[in-house]
């Protein structure tokens, strides 16, 4: 570990980084990028790395862990053993174990899970690099995961923290700042400026701590703003391969029945469930690992064919997220919850 800097702010106002006091650090993301998740999400920020992956909504096993009127969100925040520069031990700490609990009360709020009783929904989280901002940039990750795999939501949850270093505030710390600083404040907030997280190391005055928060709402405003664009990008995508270049009207009805309909092959196909049968076996082993605060530790799924009958817990597809990029604006504002649960409801009778 590098020795305490003798200053941590210039005479110039500026950060050991370069940064000014209330700037973040550079961040991109991108979505989509796990095949076998139903959702996932690679985000940078500054010299942070961060892998989030959702699966489900599918049906929860063992059965008794199953909420009759919601569903279950498990998030594992992990991180690697190669990504700092000690090695970090393997497997679940104090830490990890509280950041991750944290963690998934940040966003399950605006998780619409009433939507999915008898669900789970498996979030995870592996820094991949860190320096410092790890839980504030896995619950930005893990949340456009979530949208990713298309998950109803109210809207974004966006995370970052404040800091105190030579006396004044500074948004979203560095590695030395986190280490050698007077005070370390992540938050996490949702569009409108709900707190969903916020935590504190330190000692700051009543008066810097409402400060605090003012920064931290402009921090978690900028990324959001990112968020949103990285989504709509996605979407606009997808929204492109319905059109096509030819100028031929596409029938889009057909579009999604293929979408949606599985093949004969898929269904019946002797390979095809081999192969089935391997991933889910690989999955139950990654559910295995997850959500060390999770109740008990799921069990195998079900087996029965009856148990299958998951239509309203299934993921959900491309085309759904395409239907979704309609409604896009509108899903990041005020969305009336309400509204939501019947057309769900609708959806589901049809
Ligand atoms: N860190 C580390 N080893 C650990 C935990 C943390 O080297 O076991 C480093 C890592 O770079 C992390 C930083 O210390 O980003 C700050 O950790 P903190 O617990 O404040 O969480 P974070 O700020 O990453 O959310």
């Amino acid at each position: 570990m590098s020795d305490k800097p003798e200053k941590f702010i210039d005479e110039n106002g500026l950060r050991l980084d370069g940064r000014r006091v209330d700037e973040i650090r550079p961040m991109k993301m991108e979505i989509g990028v796990l095949s076998r998740a139903d959702g996932s999400c690679y985000l940078e920020w500054g010299k942070n790395k961060v892998l989030a992956a959702v699966y489900g909504p599918r049906e929860l096993h063992p059965r008794r862990l199953q909420k009759a009127d919601s569903a279950l969100i498990r998030y594992r925040y992990n991180m690697a053993a190669f990504s700092v520069e000690d090695r970090i031990r393997p497997g679940p700490s104090r830490r990890s174990i509280e950041i991750s609990k944290v963690s998934r009360e940040a966003f399950e709020p605006v998780v619409l899970t009433h939507l999915y009783p008898g669900a789970v929904i498996d979030v995870f989280a592996e820094v991949l690099q860190a320096d410092a901002g790890t839980r504030t940039a896995a619950i930005n990750a893990a949340c456009m995961a979530l949208a990713d795999a298309g998950i109803p939501m109210k809207g974004l949850v966006s995370a970052c923290a404040v800091g105190k270093v030579d006396g004044q505030l500074v948004l979203d710390l560095n590695k030395p700042e986190d280490n050698y600083g007077d005070a370390d404040i992540p938050m996490a907030m949702t569009s409108d400026g709900e707190i969903t997280l916020v935590q504190m190391d330190g000692d700051v005055t009543p008066e810097e701590f409402k400060q605090a928060i003012e920064m931290c709402k402009e921090g978690c405003r900028q990324i959001m703003e990112l968020q949103k664009e990285t989504l709509k990008n996605k979407f606009t995508k997808l929204e492109d391969v319905e059109i096509s270049d030819d100028e031929e009207e596409v029938d889009v009805s057909a579009l999604v029945e293929s979408t949606l309909e599985p093949s004969g092959d898929d269904v019946e196909g002797e390979e095809e469930s081999e192969d089935k049968s391997d991933d889910d076996a690989d999955q139950e082993e990654e559910v295995e690992d997850a959500g060390e605060d999770s109740v008990d530790e799921p069990g195998p799924e079900s087996e029965d064919d009856e148990d299958e009958d998951l239509d309203s817990v299934e993921s959900h597809s491309d085309f759904e997220a395409v239907e979704m990029v309609e409604d896009f604006e509108e899903s990041f504002t005020d969305v009336d919850e309400e509204d939501a649960t019947e057309d769900e409801d609708d959806e589901e009778k049809a």
